[in-house]
């Protein structure tokens, strides 16, 4: 089956009004047209997700956030709802990012919570699984992969997989400038589609994306996307200077075609 590329730009805390607009703009003037060739989407801070909304209108970039809470509204201080986002026309959200396992204490289970909550709302979703450098060492990677897959997919109905994209993130590989090997990635990408054949069928795990996130640059992109079972990216560092992120983009198409 061929699944379409998907290449999403997490910002994480980073930019400012003046920067994260600049950088929206230098990427919709690339990406102008609609096409089907690509899923591009850029995951913004929240208190930028407005301003880059209407830079990127018209572009064939999707607007993302990186984050939702798990209720709907009430008391929360601090969390943005799934409705406020899709107000803003947000359409796709990132779910169980490693910061926010590991960093801000996430369990599978609030993982699980924001995800059935994302897509009940109507909302696109990445939801993210990987495996620490301590858990891969000692043996365990595929089954952490499994258990946080298990949880995040216990309430989520079969018809919901068609706005689901996962994001094999190994821990050890975010942010430090190592990234998996094109081995690596599609071994972890064949659990995680065999987990998806064993939930559901297998016609849904042949259709389902999984990209890699993890040090993914544009040197090692095509390298990276040319393996089979592997879908695109998840892009972090990269995804903030337009000419490496709109480089990641075309790798994302070339070495997908070729994978
Ligand atoms: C990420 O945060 O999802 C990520 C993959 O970061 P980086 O590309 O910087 O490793």
């Amino acid at each position: 089956m061929t699944r379409r590329p998907f290449v999403g730009g997490n910002w994480k805390m980073n930019t400012d009004l003046e920067s994260g607009t600049a950088l929206a703009s230098a990427l919709a003037t690339e990406l102008k047209h609609g096409s089907d060739a690509i899923d591009v989407v850029v995951f913004p801070p929240y208190p930028y997700l407005q301003s880059v909304g209407r830079v990127i209108d018209g572009s064939s970039i999707a607007l993302g956030a990186q984050d939702v809470s798990s209720e709907v509204n009430g008391p929360l201080t601090g969390e943005v709802s799934a409705e406020m986002l899709l107000d803003l026309g947000v359409k796709w959200v990132l779910v169980g990012h490693s910061e926010r396992r590991h960093r801000l204490g996430e369990a599978d289970s609030l993982v699980a919570e924001k995800f059935a909550m994302a897509i009940e709302s109507g909302l696109s979703v990445v939801l993210c699984v990987g495996e620490t450098l301590v858990q891969r060492t000692t043996g365990h990677a595929h089954k952490v992969v499994l258990d946080q897959l298990a949880s995040a997919f216990e309430c989520i109905p079969a018809d919901a997989l068609a706005r689901v994209v996962i994001a094999y993130e190994p821990v050890w590989a975010i942010g430090t400038g190592v990234a998996a090997t094109a081995d690596d990635a599609e071994e972890a990408h064949g659990v995680i589609r065999g987990f998806i054949g064993s939930r559901y069928n297998s016609e849904l795990a042949s259709g389902i994306r999984i990209v890699y996130g993890g040090s993914v640059v544009p040197v090692n992109a095509k390298t990276i996307f040319a393996a089979p079972g592997v879908d695109g990216g998840l892009i972090g560092g990269a995804s903030l200077k337009p000419t490496d992120f709109l480089s990641i983009c075309s790798s994302a198409m070339i070495g997908i075609a070729t994978g």
